[in-house]
């Protein structure tokens, strides 16, 4: 089921979320809840409080390059279910380098900006059946973690903005509340 995704200034977004104790039936419906969600939002990733659940879970899905091109020549992207990954009261056991990428969220609409990030990390998550795995994840991957585990802390990547930038965001925010009232 498609669920509503909570968009800034919601105050749940700044909640810091609870660890999951039961890997019942209750959990798989909300994991297939949030993989609907990402899918119909075109999604890279999606943590349980941005539908409003605060809760230590995060989601996922990278798109893989496929052999055809778009029309405009770029390389076309798909997403694989297979490449799903389910992320449980994940911790952050190691971190390696810097890397930046430009970043978005689905609970920040239409403003993208370059993050600094880790560049490699190793982490230890549980999967929705409750088994403990330990990981290491590069590039996207990587910072899509890192994205959505900030959801987990109450953290907006938009926090990580230097002062001008941030200026620049809070103008914009600003400019579409004047578009729509
Ligand atoms: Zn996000």
């Amino acid at each position: 089921m498609i669920r509503e995704i909570i968009t800034y200034p919601d105050k749940r977004l700044k909640m810091r979320s609870i660890e999951v104790s039961e890997f019942n039936n209750e959990l798989h419906f909300l994991l297939n809840d949030m993989l609907d969600t990402m899918i119909d939002k075109n999604g890279i990733g999606l943590a349980s409080i941005q539908i409003g659940i605060p809760k230590r879970v995060f989601i996922i899905n990278v798109p893989v390059e496929t052999n055809k091109k778009n029309s405009d020549g770029d390389i076309e992207t798909e997403y694989l279910i297979e490449n799903l990954i389910e992320f449980i009261n994940p911790v952050i056991l190691e971190t390696h380098g810097k890397t930046t990428y430009e970043e978005g969220c689905l609970s920040v609409p239409k403003f993208y900006e370059t993050i600094e990030r880790f560049n490699i990390i190793k982490v230890q998550y549980f999967n929705r059946f409750g088994e403990k795995i330990i990981k290491e994840f590069d590039g996207l991957k990587a910072i899509a973690f890192q994205h959505e585990f900030d959801h987990l802390e109450g953290k907006l990547f938009i926090e990580k903005l230097s002062y001008l930038k941030r200026k620049k965001f809070d103008r914009e925010i600003r400019n579409r509340k004047v578009e729509q009232s």
